[in-house]
């Protein structure tokens, strides 16, 4: 929307239809000026919102690779063999939570299966649910989702967490908190309205089976920046996501990134599109210092831009 109405002729590829997560997403909550809306619905309104600025959308497309060639010139190559020249790239590919890869986890996904606490946490007032996980994230995500559920199960596959001992020590010392150790989630179950009710678990060293019955699943064994079609080096944290300065500018010059897959603190669809906009309003401004003739060193610091 930005880039459209700063004028730049401006092309979206996206490999299925717009609104990323917030096609998974049954209700956003915590969007402002919205009490609640479907998260469909918000997707079709920002790409309504972009199209009547003229950025030009291309579903079905997926990007491959993403080369520099020289200063002012980006190759965006696709799987169908197409590519796109432009100066500038506006990265904002997501990522992808890991899944378990067991039954009725993708049919309940928004039904009861979730992979963001901070999202969805609120649906389960009062219920029992489930985290599974031993990271950080799951550790401190339990600890989180107490503040609504009544009972959280966190279900590890080992005998030890992984999680920092600081965060093993508010979970171990939270009495809504039930771990259960060395044991894995077989399935995902549902009643016929189609929402969870219970899961099939196992010790993973007796092979003993059992019902836990939950109305959640929280999954948290890990989340993967879609970064992999940037080719070259570019900065990023120890966890894969992009590096980058205060104007999303990424150590690519001319390739910025934005959402989730950007180095920050949280991942929620207000700092999307903050991100984005400061991407779009700085991506202008680049191209601006280009065509004046400045030296691509000298158009960007981290503190703002000078051109
Ligand atoms: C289940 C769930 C519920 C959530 N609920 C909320 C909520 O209530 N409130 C909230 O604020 N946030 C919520 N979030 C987080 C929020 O959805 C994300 O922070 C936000 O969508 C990030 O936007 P993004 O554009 O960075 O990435 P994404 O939404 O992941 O979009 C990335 C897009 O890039 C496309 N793409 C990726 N790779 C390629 C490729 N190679 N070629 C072409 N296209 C590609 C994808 O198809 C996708 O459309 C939720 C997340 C999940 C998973």
């Amino acid at each position: 929307m930005y880039a459209g109405r700063a004028m730049l002729k401006t092309t979206v590829l996206e490999r299925g239809f717009p609104g990323g997560e917030l096609l998974n997403t049954e209700l956003v909550e915590d969007y402002p000026g919205f009490e609640s809306i479907l998260g469909q619905e918000l997707a079709q309104k920002y790409a309504d919102n972009a199209a009547k600025f003229v950025a030009d959308f291309r579903n079905g497309v997926v990007v491959e690779r993403v080369r520099k060639r020289e200063v002012g010139v980006f190759e965006t190559h696709t799987e169908s063999a197409d590519v796109y020249e432009s100066p500038v790239v506006i990265l904002t590919a997501g990522g992808t939570p890991v899944k378990l890869g067991v039954p009725g986890e993708i049919e309940f996904a928004g039904k009861g299966v979730s992979y963001c606490a901070i999202c969805d946490g609120a649906f389960f007032r009062g219920h029992t649910i489930a985290v599974v996980g031993g990271g950080d994230a799951a550790t401190e995500e339990a600890d989180f989702l107490t503040r609504y559920a009544e009972k959280v199960y966190l279900i590890h596959r080992r005998d030890e967490l992984r999680a920092s001992k600081i965060l093993q020590a508010r979970l171990f010392a939270n009495s809504k908190i039930e771990v259960i150790w060395n044991t894995v989630v077989d399935e995902v179950e549902g009643d016929e309205q189609d929402l969870v009710r219970n899961l099939k678990v196992r010790d993973v060293n007796t092979n003993d089976a059992r019902d836990l019955l939950v109305t959640g699943l929280f999954i948290f064994i890990g989340f993967r920046p879609n970064t992999g079609i940037i080719e070259g080096h570019v900065d990023h944290d120890e966890m894969g996501y992009l590096r980058t300065d205060a104007n999303m500018h990424t150590s690519i010059r001319g390739l910025f990134a934005a959402g989730d897959l950007r180095s920050q603190l949280t991942r929620q669809v207000t700092t999307a599109v903050g991100d984005a906009t400061t991407a779009a309003i700085a991506a202008e401004k680049y191209l601006k210092a280009i065509a004046d003739g400045k030296p691509e060193e000298e158009i960007v610091s981290s503190g703002g831009y000078t051109g």
